[in-house]
C-alpha cells in the first residue's frame, strides 16, 4: 500500500512549529505536540488544546497539501500564542489582528479575510436527498424534503385525495436531477 502522502513528516512538523514560534511570535509558544490527527478527524483542518499542548492537524481535509498545513499551523500557533498570554484565545478581534499581521508579513498565504480565520477547508456539506413524485393522471411532478402522501396539486389541488395520490419516483437533488451526494 502507498504510503500516504502528508505533506510534512511529523519530526518536519516539529521544526516548522520551533520555526514559527521564533519568527513570528517572540518564542513566548510554549513546546507542543504537532502531531496529525487519525482519519476521522474531517470536520476541521487544525484544532488547538491549550490545556495540553497540542496542536492537532486533520491529515485528510489537509491531504499532502504543504502551504494549507503551513497556514492551518499558523492559525492554531495564533491560538497557543494567545493562550501563552493569557488572553482569550478564540477567533478574537486580536486573533483575527495576528492573522492579519502574519499575512502581510507572507507567512500565511495571501486569501481573503474570512477565510483567513475561519478557513477550515470543510468538505463539501452532503446533499440531502428530496424525493420526487409523479401523478400517474396527469405527469406533473412535485419534489418535496419529506416522503409522505400527495395527491396531485394540479387533479385535485383542494385536498389530499388518494384517487389522484402521486407515486414515488426517486431520490433527486433540489434541483430535481438525479440524487447525488455532493
Ligand atoms: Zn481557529
Ligand atoms: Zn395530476
Amino acid at each position: 500500500m502507498a504510503r500516504q502522502t502528508i505533506g510534512y513528516s511529523p519530526g518536519q512538523l516539529q521544526r516548522l512549529f520551533a520555526e514559527y514560534n521564533a519568527a513570528y511570535f517572540g518564542g513566548i509558544i510554549p513546546p507542543y505536540g504537532v502531531e496529525y490527527g487519525s482519519r476521522r478527524m474531517t470536520s476541521r483542518a487544525g484544532i488547538c488544546y491549550p490545556g495540553l499542548q497540542i496542536i492537532r492537524l486533520s491529515p485528510v481535509l489537509l491531504g499532502g497539501d504543504r502551504r494549507r498545513v503551513r497556514d492551518t499551523l499558523l492559525h492554531e500557533m495564533t491560538h497557543a500564542w494567545l493562550a501563552a498570554l493569557r488572553r482569550p484565545w478564540g477567533h478574537t478581534d486580536e486573533f483575527k489582528a495576528k492573522l492579519l499581521e502574519l499575512r502581510d508579513l507572507g507567512a500565511h498565504s495571501p486569501v481573503g479575510n474570512k477565510e483567513l480565520v475561519y478557513h477550515c477547508y470543510r468538505r463539501a456539506p452532503r446533499r440531502r436527498p428530496y424525493f420526487l413524485f409523479r401523478c400517474r393522471r396527469c405527469g406533473a411532478r412535485a419534489i418535496s424534503a419529506v416522503k409522505r402522501r400527495y395527491s396531485c396539486g394540479r387533479c385535485q389541488p383542494q385536498r389530499f385525495d388518494p384517487r389522484f395520490q402521486m407515486v414515488f419516483a426517486g431520490l433527486v437533488n433540489r434541483n430535481g436531477a438525479p440524487y447525488q451526494r455532493r
